[in-house]
């Protein structure tokens, strides 16, 4: 949809003058997310509460502009990006922890709250909300439920979608309607709150959120192994998932990483093997040390030439070090990089990493692979400079390459990040055609003006990695 000159006068009857950003500066501020694409929105309102919400949006189908819903615009794939202008509504001003239950374990917040906040509130509580995305200090719950965040605690805990128990939320007609329950237990009609849920801000903007909690955990333990070979350690990830161990976290860094944080930290990493092991089990303490000492035998069997289990929670926070350290540490390599976040059934993880060394090779490529092994998340990085058109070629074809393998191999384009922009064009390759049309038919059904983020999932057939 083509935006129109806004009602600007309206938007500050609603939502009070001080709330209404409308210089370039400002709505500069609104106009990007982490995939580094970018688009001016013609106007920024921070709505004060859920009615607020519902009223800009039915101004938008009075007066057929587009409505973007954004939190902290820490995606990915430029999902809240205002692709052809139009009016962003920023909910961090709807930032309240409403309640957390401790009896029934549920908690109601509001949209605009940072989830890392949430979690440390609910712990004092003795609670604990798992999903861990990397970007918790900074995302918002909103965004986390819009995205259906994961993070390496997913591969025992799930990820956001498994913890929301019901939504309050604003239809892009305006209408504001409440989905789910706050009961474990619920099936009345369709479920709304499943469709909700990842739904990247096409569907509906939410405006409540009501969350399921567990009991926090007694303990952590923290063991590192490094193994010559990745195929090892790709069996290892299976052998102890065999054993009926799921640890909370199972993380891989492969050579090209550690090369990368070695470069950086100068800790001594051990660059000539092609991977490392950074995997946690928490639970009821007295089991911990039992579990994590199966786990150091199963890699040792799975000829891991090191294991390293830490002592303390300083140990801990060492080994954790190399981990946290690989953002900055690939920035080094190259100015730029295109992070899909593919994932497979984690049995194929050797063929999958097989396959991205002969792309890496086939396209003269830097690519880097992290990510999560115990779920089958593994971050694939091209390292790139933009400015450079012949790799940026040579990188799209990798992806479309890299893409076609993941599918081949039982497995999902994103296992987090989600559709957004960049990965629109081939949400039909793993969905098909049919599956494409009926996820327009819902859209179109909820949004028949196509108000509320066009420009996303639904667009097809172009170059979207050149920001
Ligand atoms: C350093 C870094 C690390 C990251 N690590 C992870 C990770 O480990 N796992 C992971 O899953 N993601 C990760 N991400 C991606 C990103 O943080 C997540 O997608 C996150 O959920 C986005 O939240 P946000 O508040 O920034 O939302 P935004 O980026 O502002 O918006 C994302 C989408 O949500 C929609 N939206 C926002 N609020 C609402 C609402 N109230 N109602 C309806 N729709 C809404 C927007 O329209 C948009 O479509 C990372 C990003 C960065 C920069």
């Amino acid at each position: 949809m083509r935006s129109r000159s806004l009602p600007i006068l309206d938007f500050v009857r609603i939502a009070g003058k001080e709330n209404v950003l409308t210089s370039p500066e400002e709505r500069c501020c609104y106009s990007y997310d982490a995939s580094k694409l970018k688009a001016l929105p013609d106007c920024v309102v921070l709505p004060g509460t859920a009615e607020e919400v519902a009223a800009l949006v039915k101004l938008a189908n009075r007066d057929h502009f587009s409505v973007f819903p954004r939190g902290a615009g820490s995606g990915m794939v430029g999902a809240s990006i205002p692709v052809g202008g139009g009016l962003v509504i920023s909910l961090n001003r709807l930032n309240r922890i409403l309640e957390v239950d401790s009896d029934n374990m549920t908690a109601v917040v509001e949209p605009g709250v940072v989830t890392g906040d949430f979690q440390k509130r609910v712990l004092q509580h003795g609670l604990f909300y798992p999903p861990d995305p990397a970007s918790l200090p900074f995302s918002t719950l909103g965004g986390n439920v819009a995205m259906c965040a994961g993070g390496p605690r997913a591969v025992k805990y799930g990820v956001t979608r498994d913890y929301v128990l019901g939504l309050e939320v604003v239809l892009p007609t305006g209408n504001l309607i409440r989905t789910g329950t706050r009961t474990m237990k619920g099936v009345v009609g369709y479920d709304l709150t499943r469709l909700l849920v990842g739904s990247e801000g096409t569907l509906g903007i939410f405006t409540k959120i009501i969350l399921r909690l567990l009991p926090a955990p007694e303990g952590v333990r923290t063991l590192v192994a490094i193994f010559p070979r990745i195929d090892d350690a790709a069996r290892a990830v299976c052998t102890i998932i065999r054993n009926r161990i799921i640890p909370s976290t199972l993380e891989l860094l492969d050579q090209a990483t550690l090369q990368a944080v070695e470069n950086y930290l100068h800790m001594g990493l051990p660059i000539k093997c092609e991977a490392l092991l950074l995997i946690e089990v928490d639970g009821r303490d007295k089991l911990l040390d039992d579990d994590v000492g199966r786990i150091e035998t199963i890699c040792r069997e799975a000829e891991a030439s090191e294991t390293e289990i830490a002592a303390t929670p300083s140990d801990r926070e060492r080994l954790w070090q190399a981990r946290r350290a690989i953002s900055p540490a690939l920035g080094q390599i190259r100015p730029g990089k295109i992070n899909e976040d593919v994932t497979v059934p984690r049995t194929q993880i050797p063929a999958l990493i097989r396959a991205i060394r002969s792309l890496a090779e086939k396209y003269r490529l830097v690519i880097v692979c992290f990510g999560h092994a115990g779920d089958g998340n593994i971050h694939t990085n091209i390292m790139l400079d933009r400015k450079d058109r012949d790799e940026l070629s040579r990188a799209e074809q990798a992806v479309h390459e890299l893409f076609r393998t993941v599918l081949d191999l039982g497995g999902t384009l994103s296992g987090e990040h989600g559709i957004g922009i960049t990965k629109s064009p081939f949400l039909q390759w793993e969905v098909g055609a049919e599956g494409f049309e009926a996820m327009w038919k819902i859209k179109h059904a909820l949004d028949p003006l196509n108000i509320l983020n066009p420009g996303k999932m639904f667009v097809s057939n172009r170059a979207f990695f050149r920001g």
